[in-house]
């Protein structure tokens, strides 16, 4: 796929807005070592980063602070193009990444990915 500028980020890590889901090992690893403040677990089950100041808690110095953790997030190291769990396109909103309105090409890349629908069905 084509390559970002993620590290440092020039458009201020827009993607971190809203926080990442996480697995519920990367929560787990993110509570024994920062503790259980940072996280957070939604109605519905999911592991979710907390958001301050309109980015994740791990966004501080122009990058993600855990890039090179093993507990980086896996939706963070596909983001934007596929879905961890089903290698499908990624399915919501990539434009927050503000590399996507300076560079169209990124949204074809992104399109050429099949969607989950399309694996699905073997096409
Ligand atoms: S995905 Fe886009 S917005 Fe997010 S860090 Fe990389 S270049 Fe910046
Ligand atoms: S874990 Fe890192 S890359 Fe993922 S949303 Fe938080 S700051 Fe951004």
């Amino acid at each position: 796929m084509p390559t970002l500028p993620c590290y440092p980020c020039p458009h201020d890590a827009s993607c971190c807005a809203y926080g990442t889901t996480l697995t519920d090992e990367e929560a787990e690893q993110i509570v024994q070592t920062h503790g259980a403040e940072l996280v957070y677990r939604t109605r519905w089950g999911e592991w979710r980063t907390r958001v301050r100041n309109k980015r994740c808690v791990f966004y501080g110095n122009g990058s993600c602070t855990i890039h090179d953790r093993a507990y980086y997030p896996v939706q963070c190291q596909a983001f934007p193009w596929t879905d961890p769990e089903t290698g499908a396109r990624y399915e919501y909103d990539v434009m927050i990444c503000g590399e996507f309105e300076l560079r169209p090409e990124l949204i074809e890349a992104h399109r050429a990915i099949p969607a989950a629908e399309e694996l699905e069905s073997g096409g």
